[in-house]
């Protein structure tokens, strides 16, 4: 492999984590390109909140300003869709749907997670905007509303912080046990049997959840909590390990503190390892891998460093100069002991 086609590390996927680890990377003075098909999950979002100094910015300007400082570093952002990664006998190449093979001596996957959200009509146009997943990222926006929870009494009670009109939809999900029952009638939850069918909307806002029986329940906002699926499928190619994620949200790679996964080479970092984390959590993690990638291949420089400097030690230039330096003309073996002394 021609040293100038191949990079330090391909990043793949150009969110909070991906560049965050380029910029890393970049500032470690490492050859490091990003490879990006800008489909951020939170996309539909207004603003991302809970990003100190930048809380509400929208989610297309936190990229943006991120991709920018990547690059005043010397890292590069080629925006197409990784299809394939294989391993090569000195690193990876990562096929895209745009542009030559990119080959690179360290992986870092940062690909997040899909959604996957309730097969509700309706649902889907009003995700991130009044229908939300995490207190966190939405609760102030919707404080003060009737806000109605699908199915998890968990996230019922959590809603309640942020508002005193919380309606738990039990929707498919089980009857709460006593001891639920009692929480959530202790917090002013009500209860609503019955499956939600389609939400209603009004001057493009929601207005309320529609049962399988026809009642509509008045709401301006619904939390929810969908299923957390890694976007693994080029990782799996290579023979990462996936899990269930502790939290039980959804599938997540396996990694270790710094990102490593089970796939020597392989780095992960943001919703793709760890799904319940937000940006700042998702920007951190990426720094973290990008410190781990780095020690990796500072210890892989120093091995081939040392390799080449004991091999220089028994170069054949090395040998002559020592043989003239000790021997002096006897160097050439027999024929000086065999001409008769002057
Ligand atoms: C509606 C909504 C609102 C949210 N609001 C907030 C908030 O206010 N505050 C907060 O802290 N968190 C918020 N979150 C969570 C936040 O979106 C995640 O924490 C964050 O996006 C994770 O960053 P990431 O870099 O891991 O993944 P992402 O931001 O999803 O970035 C992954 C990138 O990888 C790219 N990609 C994937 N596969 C490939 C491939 N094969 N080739 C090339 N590129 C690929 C994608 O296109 C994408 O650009 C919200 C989530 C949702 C769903």
């Amino acid at each position: 492999m021609a040293e100038e086609k191949q990079v330090d590390v391909v990043v793949i996927g150009g969110g909070a984590a991906g560049l965050s680890a380029a910029l890393t990377l970049a500032r470690a003075r490492r050859r490091v390109v990003v490879v990006d098909a800008r489909e951020p999950r939170n996309a539909p979002a207004a603003g991302v909140h809970g990003w100190l100094t930048r809380d509400g910015i929208p989610p297309a300007a936190l990229v943006t300003i991120g991709a920018r400082e990547v690059e005043q570093y010397g890292g590069r952002i080629r925006y197409a869709r990784a299809v394939a990664a294989r391993r090569t006998p000195d690193g990876f190449v990562v096929d895209t749907d745009r542009g030559e093979p990119l080959h690179a001596r360290r992986l870092l996957a940062a690909t997040g997670l899909t959604d996957e959200l309730p097969q509700i009509d309706g649902l889907r146009e009003r995700w991130g905007r009044d229908v939300v997943h995490c207190p966190y990222c939405h609760g102030w926006e919707i404080r003060d509303r009737p806000i109605g929870v699908l199915g998890s009494v968990h996230h019922a009670l959590l809603f309640r912080q942020w508002s005193a009109s919380v309606t738990l939809l039990r929707h498919t999900s089980p009857a709460p046990d006593a001891q639920e029952a009692e929480h959530l009638a202790a917090r002013g939850i009500a209860v609503v049997e019955g499956v939600v069918s389609a939400l209603e909307v009004a001057d493009d806002r929601l207005a309320g959840a529609r049962l399988e029986s026809g009642r509509v329940v008045p709401i301006a906002a619904l939390a929810l909590a969908p299923l957390l699926g890694a976007q693994d499928a080029l990782l799996l190619g290579l023979g990462a390990e996936t899990a269930r994620h502790p939290s039980g949200a959804g599938t997540h790679v396996v990694a270790d503190a710094g990102g490593r996964t089970s796939v020597p080479g392989v780095w992960v970092a943001g919703n793709v390892t760890d799904v319940v984390a937000g940006v700042v959590q998702s920007a951190a993690g990426g720094v973290t891998a990008a410190a781990s990638i780095n020690a990796d291949l500072v210890a892989e420089d120093t091995r081939v460093a040392v390799d080449r400097r004991r091999a220089e030690r028994f170069s054949a230039e090395l040998e002559r100069v020592n043989a003239e330096r000790v021997l002096g003309a006897r160097r050439h073996g027999l024929d000086s002991l065999l001409s008769p002394p002057s």
